[in-house]
């Protein structure tokens, strides 16, 4: 007779996911709510008509998850890429700080495909844009659209770009858009995702016509999925490739952040060789790997942890980097290196 259930009833509204997941109350659910929408209230204090219809649930949690208002990342970050770095500037960067001199002939386009190996920076450029243009970074990814917000997927797409709208300039990033873009019709197809995919072409089409300052980037692993009404709407697609000389670079930055780089040129050239076909993360994950050896050795001289002194602790050597590549394994095969080029020479954008 004293059955008490394991969610907290929500006056019959079960379908509050965001309530349930945080575990918050629903006071302090309605408060974060409530202070959501008050920041995204004209100065009149009138809520804009594109978010008046959309449940206030899904606008926090727009704004609390989704919305980043300062990406941590600048071009001089990302190694390597200058030719996409190139583009990206000039197609997106320099209209959304100059709104008014890029109009007319010159007015950008509002979809960007970013494709290539998984690892290589996609996401870091989308960040840095929004960094480099002083936006509002909006990161979702597409699979989470389809798996966790089933059935809802569709009203959050809405409140995204409503919300975008009302935070212009902005960059919504869309990660594996080719989970939702995709160009599978298979019998399993949902009406569900169908909708959902036609929601999101609705809403492209929407601010591609209009004066809005909303740049919508996608980024996939697999392009070769996406079908030609998502081609047609990313109209710049840029391959972003393993990185080359960049793998270098990645080594030296992230070992002088730490104060651990100690390589000469002839070793940091040997990393490289022995590094071909890796990602920025695969060496990412070398260098972490790498820079525990030093670690691992005084543990091994059977020095405690807790008496270890920094400065007691050798740097990283090329023995390290040895070391960790039995651990560390690319990523990415080169039978799928040869997909992405094919690709890039059909619909890639070559400058
Ligand atoms: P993607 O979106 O292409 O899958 P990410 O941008 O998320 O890859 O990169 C994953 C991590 O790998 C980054 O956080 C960064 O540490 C590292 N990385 C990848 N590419 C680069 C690059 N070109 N320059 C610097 N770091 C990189």
């Amino acid at each position: 007779g004293n059955f008490i259930p394991p969610i907290k009833s929500n006056g019959g509204n079960t379908g509050n996911v965001t309530t349930r997941v945080a575990g918050k109350s629903d006071d302090a659910s309605d408060d974060s709510a409530k202070r959501c929408l008050e920041m995204l209230c004209g100065p009149d204090g009138e809520l804009p008509e594109k978010l008046r219809n959309l449940e206030p649930r899904l606008i926090e949690h727009i704004s609390n998850e989704i919305m980043d208002r300062d990406p941590n990342v600048r071009w001089d970050d990302i190694a390597g890429l200058d030719h996409a770095k190139k583009c990206v500037t000039e197609m997106v960067i320099w209209p959304l700080l100059r709104p008014d001199i890029f109009k007319g002939c010159r007015s950008p386009g509002r979809g960007l495909l970013l494709f290539g190996p998984p690892g290589t920076g996609k996401t870091m450029i989308g960040k840095a844009i929004a960094g480099e243009a002083k936006a509002t970074f909006f990161y979702i990814s597409a699979s989470s659209l389809t798996s966790k917000w089933i059935g809802e997927g569709e009203k959050l797409v809405r409140a995204l770009f409503g919300v975008a709208s009302c935070r212009q300039p902005a960059v919504i990033f869309v990660d594996e858009i080719d989970s939702l873009l995709s160009q599978r019709k298979s019998e399993g197809e949902h009406e569900s995702s169908r909708r959902l995919k036609t929601q999101f072409l609705i809403e492209m089409e929407g601010f591609d016509s209009g004066s809005e300052q909303i740049l919508l980037i996608g980024a996939t692993n697999r392009p070769q999925e996406l079908d030609e009404a998502a081609r047609r709407r990313l109209t710049k697609r840029l391959y972003i490739p393993l990185p080359s000389s960049a793998r270098a670079w990645i080594v030296r930055n992230l070992l002088e952040k730490d104060g651990l780089f100690k390589l000469s040129k002839d070793e940091i050239d040997t990393i490289c060789s022995l590094t071909e076909g890796d990602s920025g993360s695969d060496m990412k994950n070398l260098v972490k790997d790498a820079s525990m050896g030093p670690l691992r050795e005084a543990l091994k001289q059977g020095i405690e942890i807790t008496k270890l002194k920094k400065e007691d602790m050798r740097s990283v050597t090329l023995q390290d980097f040895e070391d960790a590549l039995q651990e560390v394994r690319p990523s990415v095969s080169s039978n799928e290196l040869g997909t992405y080029d094919e690709w890039n020479k059909q619909f890639g954008s070559l400058s």
